[in-house]
């Protein structure tokens, strides 16, 4: 790029990436007296003065010359830095000398094969560095005479290490023709002898080793000694490839690296990839029972004993016979839907106006308005059934886990199924399938969480082996409910692949409720999804609109979608509005102490100690859960999906508790004045 600068200061030209390629030419008036010196300009950035020319050939003249000359010497230093990178990645030991022979460059890959460190190479003769005996005398003659007449030599070589061990090496030495045809530079590649038939060593992975060809395929030894490879190519799992790849970087990287890169591999070999650690920062009480009574799942705190909770046949509702119908929900009732689609809705009126039967009439409404029976060609009146079999299912005896719960969770998808960016990546089977997971996530939740299930030796613990122990009840009984009986089963009439890819959808996101995967959720649709939307907006814009879509629209993006959906909705309830915020926090605190006096009276481990009706403090719980769970979730989900308003809730809502916190108040409400 050639800038002609007329004026001073020409900052705004520095400031732009591409400056540091940029010629910039200050353009000044003639001298009408002496020529002054041209140190200001350059000190000041110029690279070159022209003095001002009302000829225009004289102008076109010096750009010319400006092309032909800097520019071009600028393009080809920009080649030198990538030409660099290449050889500071090789794998091959390479190195530079000059036409004396005066050592000017050597990789890393020469530095870990050869022992020594680049400074005590560079500027050395090459015949400074000690030569292994091995080599037949007339060797280093016949090397010499053939590249000094411009010729390349190649050979095998014993060179001295710096420990004094010999290596055979293949070597090829190519002479580097400069200005006039004269000899500039040698340069050697190095290739240590039992490398050359075999794939490099990998140290950390005994038994597997990377092909230097193929290095997606790994090969096994059958026996532990690395000279004999078995030919058999396996299949190689994606975390593998990853771990191969850093093995083979490390080889070339010089110690700190290399060590670094072991602390990664450590990281790399755990399971618990996604789970931030608690260690000593976080010391707080509500916020350790919290996650050890959401995020560990049963295998970690089995207590043998043996409280039964039993898997009783699903609740069928006697009113099932006379359903009713979208048309003749009471007015009162339906007066308090009347506002279902903003986030504000009050979900508690409509509670309270159905006499806590919300999941129903809520749900006919909000699946009409998506065309859910359209969709899965099914009559309303299934539809009805549907809804009234699996609301029945629902505790209404928890204080959090009801059937509100699910009508909360249900109507805070369809909020979040309206939303621009997510209408950009779901198709129709999504939405259904979100709006019937909402519907069915909790299902018979028996108002105890997953440790306490494992801890008490429940029959749903013993029958998916503590793990995900709800979440598997949940959507196993929705299926039950659902296709037990014709009319009730909304499915019926749906193709069957379409069935199954609706039934997958359905399950995954019910499963992705469970707490334990929590994270593993958020960072994969933070990595996958808003990351590189984010990247491709501060490349071009928001215009590469083909690029946004491909984003958006891949199978694996919606399925981290629909889970983040779902998660989000599950547990919005810190960004409603206050009122409704307190509620749902005095429900589930009240589910928590229950559980803990009953652990007490059944001499059960106490999952959550914190949770103790006697000494918690709510607001101090509410600060963790939204510390730990909340803020970062929803700051992605609203940089995706933009919710201005959630964002606000929260925000409100946490000063409220870090008050009630400052003033030593334990409850959910201030005292009366
Ligand atoms: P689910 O059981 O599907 O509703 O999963 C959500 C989890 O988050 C449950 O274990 C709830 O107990 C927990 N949770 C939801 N809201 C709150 C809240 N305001 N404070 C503490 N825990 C909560
Ligand atoms: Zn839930």
């Amino acid at each position: 790029m050639i800038n002609v600068c007329l004026c001073f200061p020409f900052r705004s030209i520095r400031a732009v990436t591409s400056s540091e390629n940029t010629v910039i030419v200050a353009v000044v008036k003639r001298p009408d007296r002496e020529e002054a010196s041209v140190m200001p300009l350059i000190k000041s950035g110029f690279n070159r003065r022209y003095v001002e020319n009302p000829n225009m050939m004289a102008c076109y003249n010096e750009l010319l010359q400006l092309e032909r000359g800097e520019v071009l010497a600028q393009f080809k230093l920009r080649a030198c830095n990538a030409i660099f990178t290449a050889l500071e990645q090789s794998q091959e030991a390479i190195e530079i000398t000059n036409e004396d022979q005066v050592i000017q460059y050597v990789n890393p890959a020469y530095e870990s094969i050869m022992g020594y460190q680049q400074g005590e190479l560079i500027g050395k003769e090459i015949t400074e560095v000690p030569k292994s005996e091995k080599n037949k005398p007339d060797l280093l003659e016949t090397m010499n005479s053939c590249i000094q007449k411009g010729k390349e030599w190649q050979g095998i070589y014993y060179a001295k290490k710096k420990n004094g061990d010999s290596v055979q090496q293949n070597v090829k030495i190519t002479p580097v023709i400069g200005q006039g045809g004269k000899i500039r530079h040698y340069v050697s590649i190095h290739r240590p002898l039992h490398d050359q038939n075999k794939a490099p060593r990998l140290p950390r992975l005994q038994l597997v080793f990377l092909s230097r060809q193929f290095p997606e395929k790994i090969f096994l030894s059958t026996h532990s000694s690395m000279a004999r490879i078995h030919s058999m190519t396996i299949m190689i799992a994606p975390i593998t490839k990853v771990i191969n790849i850093i093995n083979a970087a490390q080889e070339s990287s010089p110690m700190p690296v290399a060590e670094a890169l072991d602390r990664v591999l450590e990281i790399l070999r755990t399971t618990e990839l996604y789970s931030p650690q608690l260690g000593t920062k976080e010391e707080d009480p509500h916020t350790n029972d919290l996650v050890g009574g959401l995020m560990t799942d049963g295998l970690r705190r089995l207590s043998g004993n043996e409280y039964i909770f039993a898997v009783k046949q699903p609740h069928l509702p006697s009113h099932l016979a006379m359903p009713l119908s979208l048309n003749d929900i009471p007015p009162h009732v339906a007066q308090t839907m009347e506002n279902e689609d903003s986030w504000d809705f009050d979900i508690f009126n409509l509670e309270t106006a159905c006499l806590k039967r919300p999941l129903t009439y809520l749900g006919l409404k909000i699946f009409s308005r998506f065309g859910v029976c359209e969709f899965l060609s099914c009559p309303e009146a299934t539809l009805r059934s549907w809804l009234q079999g699996i609301e029945a299912n629902y505790h209404s005896t928890n204080s959090y886990h009801n059937s509100s719960h699910a009508a909360d969770v249900m109507h805070a998808t369809a909020y979040f199924l309206c939303k621009e960016r997510v209408k950009q990546s779901l198709e129709q089977i999504d939405e259904v399938a979100a709006l019937i997971a909402a519907t069915v996530h909790d299902v018979d939740h028996p108002g105890r969480t997953n440790s306490f299930l494992c801890n008490a030796g429940s029959e749903l613990a013993i029958l998916y082996n503590d793990t995900a122990v709800l979440e598997s009840h949940h959507a196993a009984l929705a299926f039950q409910i659902t296709t037990r009986d014709d009319k009730c089963n909304i499915f019926k009439n749906m193709e069957r692949n379409e069935y199954r890819t609706l039934r997958q959808a359905i399950i995954d996101m019910v499963l992705a409720t469970e707490m334990t995967k929590h994270f593993e959720h958020v960072n994969k649709f933070v990595n996958s999804i808003n990351k590189p939307l984010a990247a491709l907006e501060e490349n071009g814009g928001i215009g590469d609109e083909e690029s946004v879509k491909g984003i958006l629209t891949s199978p694996d993006n919606r399925i981290l979608v629909k889970r983040m959906l779902i998660k989000c909705a599950d547990i919005s309830n810190p960004c409603r509005p206050l009122e409704l915020c307190i509620e749902w926090a005095g429900r589930i605190s009240e589910e928590y102490f229950a559980q803990t006096d009953e652990e007490k009276r059944q001499s059960l481990p106490v999952v959550m100690p914190v949770f103790d009706r006697n000494t918690c403090s709510i607001p101090k719980s509410q600060i963790s859960f939204i510390d730990y769970f909340i803020t970062d979730m929803f700051d992605a989900w609203d940089a995706f999906a933009d919710l201005p308003n959630l964002m606000q809730h929260l925000d409100n809502n946490f000063k409220y508790w870090k008050d009630l916190d400052e003033r030593k108040l334990h409850s959910l409400r201030p005292p009366p004045e």
